[in-house]
C-alpha cells in the first residue's frame, strides 16, 4: 500500500495498524471455541465487546497507560499522609469499559452465587479480548471478580458488599466502599520473607473488639487504590483471612501506608505496591486458622485468568504477525505467501487454537464444577497444568510474534514489545511454575480416584489421535513414580497437551489431529515453524486465524 511521501522519499511497505476490527468474529477459533463449551447464545454481546476493543481509541487507551505510569503521593505538600496513587485518564477508562461490560462480575448473581449457564466460557471471552489489547488494568478485574470466591466464608460481609461489587459502575473516587457505586478489591499475601510460602507470614492481627488491628507488611500488593483487600495475617488461632478496607468504618483513612511502587519489567499500568500496615482496621473473612483454605477460593479464579489472559495475549500477538505478513512484501512477495513464513505462522495458529479451546473447556468446567462432580475433578486438577502450560508458553510464543514484525516489532510504538514484557508475569504470580506442578500432584494423591476419572475421560476424548494413548500411558506413569516430584514438569505438561488435544477436538477434529501429531506424537522442536505441516493445512490454519 502507498502512503503519503515525506519530503526525502516515498513512504512503501508499511503495514496499516490493525486497529477497528471485531476482535470476536475475526477470531474463528475463539468463536468455535465459546460455541462449543455452550456460549453460543452470547455472540452478539461478544462481538459488540470485540468491536469496541477492537477499535483504534480502545488501543490508543492501551498504549497511554502503560507510557504514563501510576505515580504514588503517600503525602500532601503539608506532610500529611495521603496514600493515594494516581493513574492516568486512559486507565480510568480501560477500567470503566471492563466494568461496564461486567468483566469483574459477570460470573456471580446478585447474592454472589456462581451465576450458571455459561457466564464463565463468556466473561472468559471477553477478559481474552480485552487482554490483547491491555492487561494491566485487568490486575484489579481480575481480583475483584475472584474475592467474591473468599468472601462466601463470611456470608454477612457478602451479602453487604454484593450490592456494590454487583454493579456495573466504575467509581475511581477515594471515598469508603459502602458510599460508593461500585468497587474493585485486592489481595495482599505476600511478604519479604516468602511469597509461595504464605504460612511464614508475620503479619499480625490483634482483636479490637468484633474486629482486628493488623501490623505488618507486605512486599507486593497490586491495585493499591482498590477499595479494599484480602490480606493474610497471624491471628490466636494461625494464619487468617481479613478484609481491609482503605476507610475505617468512623470513615477515616485506614492505617495502610505504601511505601513504594514496584518498577516492574512489564505490567507498567498497573501499580503495584509495597506496603504497611500500622494497626490496619480489618474484618476477619471465614474462621481463625483458616486463612489458606479461605483465600485458596480466590487464587483458585485468579490462576484460570491468568490463563486466559496469556492467551488473549498469544492471540494478539498471532493476529498482529498475521496482519503484518499479509502486508509486508519482502523480494516482491509478501512475507504470508512465503512458505517458510507461512509455516511459522500456522504452527503458531495451532498453538493459539489449542491453547483458547483448552482454556474454554476450562471455563466450562468452572461453569458446571457446582453442579457436576466430574468436572468440579477436571476443575481442580486441570487449572494449576493449563495455568503452567499456557502461561509459561507465552514470553517465547510473543517473542517469536514479534520476530514477524522484524524491526518494527521490537520498538514500543507498536503493542507487541509491551505484549512481551508482560508475558512472563502470569506465570510468576498466583503460583509460579513448579509451584503449579506441586498443586497438580498434590490434586492427584488428594483425590486420587477422581483425578484417574479425569484422565480416563481425557483419553477417551483423544482416543484415535496420533501420540494420545502412548501420551496417556506415560502421564500415568510419570504420576505413579515414588520420585513423581522430579519428573512432574515432564508429566505436567504432556497432561496439559493431552487436554488440550481432547478439547481442541471438541472444536475440531480435523485441528486436534494436526496438534497431536505436531505435540503428542513426538516432541515439538524448540521453535515454531519447524513442522512438517502440509501446504493445504497451512492454509486453512492461517485462514481460521485470521480472514
Ligand atoms: C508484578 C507482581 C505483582 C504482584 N502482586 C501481588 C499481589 O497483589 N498480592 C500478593 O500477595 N502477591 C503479589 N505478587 C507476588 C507473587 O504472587 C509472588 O512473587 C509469587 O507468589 C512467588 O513468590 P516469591 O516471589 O516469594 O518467590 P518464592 O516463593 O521464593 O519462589 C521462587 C521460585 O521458587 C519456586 N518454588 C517455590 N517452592 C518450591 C518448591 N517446593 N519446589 C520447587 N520450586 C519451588 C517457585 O516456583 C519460584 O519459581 C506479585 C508479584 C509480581 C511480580
Amino acid at each position: 500500500m502507498t502512503q503519503p511521501s515525506s519530503a526525502t522519499h516515498e513512504m512503501l511497505n508499511q503495514s496499516p495498524p490493525f486497529e477497528d476490527v471485531d476482535l470476536f468474529a475475526m477470531d474463528r477459533p475463539l468463536v468455535e471455541a465459546v460455541a462449543a463449551n455452550g456460549g453460543a447464545a452470547a455472540e452478539t454481546e461478544l462481538s459488540e465487546f470485540g468491536k469496541h476493543w477492537g477499535s483504534a481509541e480502545m488501543a490508543a487507551r492501551g498504549r497511554l497507560a502503560n507510557e504514563n505510569t501510576p505515580k504514588l503521593r503517600i503525602f500532601d505538600p503539608r506532610g500529611n499522609r495521603r496514600d493515594e496513587v494516581e493513574f492516568h485518564p486512559a486507565y480510568h477508562e480501560l477500567m470503566a469499559r471492563s466494568a461496564h461490560a461486567g468483566v469483574h462480575n459477570s460470573t456471580w448473581n446478585a447474592q454472589g452465587k456462581p451465576a450458571g449457564g455459561a457466564a464463565e466460557v463468556v466473561r472468559a471471552a471477553k477478559f481474552y479480548m480485552a487482554a490483547g489489547v491491555e492487561t494491566g488494568h485487568l490486575c484489579p478485574i481480575t481480583m475483584t471478580r475472584a474475592s467474591v470466591a473468599a468472601l462466601a466464608a463470611q456470608p454477612d460481609l457478602l451479602a453487604k458488599a454484593m450490592p456494590v461489587i454487583g454493579t456495573r459502575a466504575y467509581d475511581p473516587s477515594f471515598a469508603p466502599w459502602p458510599t460508593k457505586r461500585g468497587m474493585t478489591l485486592g489481595m495482599g499475601m505476600t511478604e519479604k520473607q516468602g511469597g509461595t510460602d504464605v504460612r511464614s507470614n508475620m503479619t499480625r492481627a490483634e482483636r479490637d473488639g468484633e474486629t482486628y488491628r493488623i501490623t505488618g507488611h507486605k512486599w507486593f500488593m497490586s491495585a493499591p487504590m482498590c477499595d479494599a483487600f484480602l490480606v493474610l495475617a497471624q491471628a490466636d488461632e494461625g494464619l487468617t483471612c481479613f478484609f481491609m478496607p482503605r476507610f475505617t468504618p468512623d470513615g477515616s483513612v485506614n492505617a495502610i501506608q505504601f511505601q513504594r511502587l514496584k518498577d516492574k519489567l512489564g505490567n507498567r499500568s498497573n501499580a503495584s505496591s509495597e506496603v504497611e500496615f500500622v494497626g490496619a482496621y480489618a474484618q476477619r473473612v471465614g474462621d481463625e486458622g483458616k486463612g489458606i483454605r479461605t483465600i485458596i477460593q480466590m487464587v483458585q479464579l485468579t490462576r484460570q485468568d491468568c490463563a486466559i489472559a496469556s492467551a488473549g495475549l498469544m492471540r494478539s500477538g498471532l493476529a498482529h504477525a498475521l496482519h503484518h505478513a499479509r502486508h509486508r512484501s519482502v523480494f516482491q512477495k509478501h512475507l504470508a505467501d512465503q512458505p517458510l513464513m507461512r509455516s511459522v505462522l500456522a504452527d503458531m495458529a495451532l498453538h493459539v487454537e489449542a491453547t483458547i479451546a483448552l482454556v474454554m473447556r476450562l471455563c466450562r468446567a468452572f461453569d458446571r464444577a457446582p453442579h457436576d462432580q466430574s468436572e468440579a475433578a477436571y476443575m481442580r486438577l486441570l487449572t494449576p497444568a493449563i495455568k503452567y502450560w499456557v502461561c509459561k508458553s507465552a514470553p517465547g510464543f510473543l517473542y517469536e510474534a514479534m520476530e514477524c514484525l522484524g524491526g518494527n516489532g521490537y520498538v514500543e510504538e507498536g503493542i507487541l514489545a509491551r505484549h512481551f514484557r508482560e508475558s512472563p508475569v502470569n506465570a510468576i504470580w498466583e503460583g509460579s511454575g513448579n509451584v503449579m506442578c506441586l498443586d497438580v500432584l498434590r490434586a492427584l494423591s488428594r483425590e486420587a480416584e477422581a483425578a484417574a476419572a479425569v484422565l480416563q475421560a481425557l483419553a477417551g476424548e483423544t482416543r484415535g489421535l496420533s501420540g494420545a494413548a502412548e501420551t496417556v500411558a506415560s502421564i500415568g506413569k510419570a504420576f505413579r513414580r515414588p520420585d513423581g516430584e522430579r519428573v512432574a514438569r515432564l508429566a505436567v505438561e504432556q497432561l496439559a497437551l493431552l487436554a488440550a488435544a481432547a478439547a481442541l477436538n471438541k472444536v475440531s477434529s480435523h485441528q486436534a489431529e494436526l496438534f497431536a501429531a505436531t505435540r503428542l506424537a513426538g516432541t515439538h522442536a524448540g521453535m515454531y515453524g519447524a513442522v512438517d505441516l502440509s501446504s493445504a493445512d497451512v492454509s486453512g490454519l492461517l485462514a481460521r486465524a485470521l480472514p
